[in-house]
This record gives C-alpha cells, structure tokens and sequence, in this order.
C-alpha cells in the first residue's frame, strides 16, 4: 500500500523518537514502569507482615506522601479513579435525579460516575486551548437554562436540579480552572475536579503552582495500569477542606462508628478504601515521581523536535499558566476538510498498528455514546470538531531510554 506523505512523515518522525529494539516490539501509548522502585520490597513487607488489605499503614503512608508531592491538606485513598468520583459526587451533595455538568471530551467514567449516583450528565462544550471544559460555554449554557432558587440552581428545561461540575485535566494539561471556578461560585455549584490524568500537572497563579484538583472542592487522581504511575488499581482524593476528607473518609470505609469491637454504621455507604498493597506499590513510585516527570518532559521535547516540521499538524502544548505532565503526549490534525481528515486519521492508525505503534484517538465524544445519545447538553460544536483530530502518541517514561 502506497502511504499518504502525511501518514509516512508522522510515522518516520515517531519512529525517530522511539528506537525500538525489535521491529515485533509492541509499543503501548503508556505502559508500567517499576524500574529503580522499590516496589517488590514495600509488596514483600505487607506479605510478610500480612497486612495486605485496606488497614495496612502503607495507606496512610502514600495518603501523607499524595499530600506533600501535591501540597493538598488531605488525601483518601480508594479503590480506583471512577470510584473516587462517584464518592466525591456523592460526598459534595449529588443525589438521585440531579443533574451534573460535564464536557464530553473524557473516558466514560466521568459520565458514569454520575449516572452511579441516579444522576444525569449534562455535556457543556470544551476549549481549543487546553482541551478541557469552557467557562465561556459554561457561563453561557447556565445562563440559558439556569435558576436560581433557595440556595440551588435548577435547569428551567428539565426540571432537575444542577449538583455539580466536573472539569477534566485532559491527557494532564490543566483545564482553565481559574476562569470555571468564578463562573461556578457565581452560581454556587461546587466543582469535582476529575484530574485521573494529572499527577504532577499545575496551575501557575502569580508565582505558586497549585496542583490540579485543589482548585475545586475536591480533585480526584486514578492509578489505573496506564496511568503516570500505577497501583495496578487505585485512586485518591485531594482536598485542603477538613470536613470534606473526614467524610469521605468515612463514607469510603463503610461509614462505621469508631469503636474496638461494635459494629455501628451511621449511613449506608461504601466499602471504597484502597488495599495495602496497592498502596504499598503507589508509593515506591512516588519515591521516583519528579524523576518519571523529567522522563515525560524529555520524551515531549524530543516528539517536538521530530515533528515540529510537519505543518498538517499540531503538536498540544500545555499553556504559559500552567504546567503538564505529558500524560498522553497529542497531536492535532489541522486540515479542514472532513473527508480528508477521516481518510488520514484512519490510514495514520491502520498503518501504526501494522507497525505494533499504538496511536490511539481521542474518546468518541460522551453524547454520541449510544447509553449518553438523550443526556442534556448544550452547543458542542469545538467538541465535535476535535473527534476526528486528536491522536495519542506511545507516551511511557522508558521510551527515551
Ligand atoms: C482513568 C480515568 C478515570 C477513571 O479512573 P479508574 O482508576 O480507571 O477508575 C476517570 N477519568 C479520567 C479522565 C480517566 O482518564
């Protein structure tokens, strides 16, 4: 097969990048890495102590350690990211039959999370810049549906009330918090920050960095297997309010009384803490964590090198206020005509993973899922405009090694 020019130029570029040893080498878009870790140490001590479930003191451990890499006041590990967000939700006020402000650019835990509570995602447009949800269509699509009434905000379409908004830290490029936050304080809905994705991504505000999920009311990091790094599962929860982190903690471990022997529960709530030996591999790697940031910064400046002479596309680069951690390192197709774009999206994929690269495209956006087709929104058009535009690149630390 004849490739495009376009499809043969990206791939020469990324093969450049990534030297690999076997030309049968599967390259995955963002693998484990334990290396130089000590994780099987911290594994073997929870076996050989036989603490290995959820009230092991590695939990608390990785809690304090989350806590000084992020700066967050709190921490409550659980049992995975979509986990997280369900209790986070649950734990800000959203209940059966509300409706939760979400952009459609996401992985479906976003949206599943909130229908787990009996809610109903409501899709607000994204932004060019960085991805993530607009606090001009935001502003906008409240301003259209939105009322006031007794302290809540209800959607004068349906009827429902309006709980919740949850920005997303896309591939670990920080939304525009900053601007969000004062649209939803205007409207007093409390903000989940859904930062799965971004360990070790900041906002810059004058001269601090504040990590992504601190900004909202509480902020959420997943630890899934392809994540910056892994528990093999896992999640935590951030936030600098007491009363939030003492009742999420609560709710994640059964909502029990404390007391040695009696079995005494003041809600109906979840068996979500995360297990000791999970927490046990999470925190060898954060003993790592600004050595696997460098690695991530290093493998983007040497994508940038190798394909900054492409003009048919873009190469997304985290804003001057605020810092990424390359998560899913992207690029955008620029050309405008759809059929074209459809054509060299699918042939730059098919011919990737002939070559066992594996680029992969962005989510199908959440309100063309068929279990979303129904879910209220507003205008997506800058949404619908990335679907066919946005590629992941293989992006694990090790490939620069
Ligand atoms: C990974 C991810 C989640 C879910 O985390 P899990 O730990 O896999 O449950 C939620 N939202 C986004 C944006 C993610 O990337």
């Amino acid at each position: 097969m004849i490739l495009s020019k376009l499809t043969s130029k990206i791939l020469n570029s990324i093969q450049k990048v990534i030297r690999k040893k076997k030309s049968t080498d599967l390259v995955q878009l963002h693998e484990p890495f334990f290396e130089d870790t000590n994780c099987l140490e911290y594994i073997k001590d929870c076996v050989e102590s036989g603490w290995v479930s959820s009230a092991g003191e590695w939990v608390n451990k990785f809690e304090e350690k989350i806590c000084m890499f992020t700066g967050a006041n709190y921490a409550v590990a659980v049992t995975n990211g979509t986990v997280g967000l369900r209790l986070a939700l649950h734990s800000i006020g959203v209940r059966h039959g509300d409706e939760v402000l979400v952009p459609p650019l996401s992985f479906v835990a976003t949206a599943n999370a909130v229908s787990h509570l009996g809610a109903t995602p409501h899709f607000i447009d994204v932004e060019n810049k960085s991805l993530g949800i607009s606090a001009i269509a935001l502003e906008k699509r409240l301003n259209e549906i939105g009322l006031k009434k007794n302290g809540k905000v209800f959607n004068k379409e349906t009827g429902k009330r309006i709980s919740a908004l949850v920005p997303v830290h896309v591939f670990g490029n920080p939304a525009d918090l900053f601007s969000l936050s004062k649209v939803a304080k205007s409207w007093g809905i409390p903000i989940i920050e859904d930062a799965a994705e971004a360990l070790g991504s900041w906002h810059k505000i004058d001269n601090k960095k504040i990590h992504c999920g601190l900004t909202g009311d509480i902020g959420v990091i997943s630890f899934n297997g392809n994540k910056l790094i892994t528990t093999g599962g896992g999640g935590i929860l951030i936030t600098n309010n007491e009363k939030f982190a003492n009742n999420l903690r609560h709710l994640s471990t059964t909502a029990k009384l404390k007391h040695q022997w009696e079995f005494d529960h003041d809600e109906i709530a979840w068996n979500d803490r995360l297990p000791n030996l999970n927490a046990a591999m999470g925190y060898a790697q954060l003993e790592v964590i600004e050595n696997r940031l460098l690695m991530k910064r290093n493998l983007f400046d040497l994508y940038k090198k190798y394909l900054s002479n492409i003009n048919e596309i873009e190469l997304i680069e985290s804003s001057d206020n605020s810092i990424s951690n390359y998560w899913l390192i992207t690029i955008s197709l620029k050309f405008d005509e759809l059929s074209r774009l459809k054509k060299e999206r699918h042939e730059l994929l098919f011919e990737a993973h002939n070559m066992k690269l594996m680029l992969r495209p962005i989510w199908k956006p959440l309100h063309k899922l068929n279990i979303y087709q129904n879910s209220p929104k507003g205008n997506l058009t800058v949404a619908e405009n990335f679907e066919y535009r946005i590629i992941n690149l293989p992006s694990s630390p090790q490939l620069i090694l």
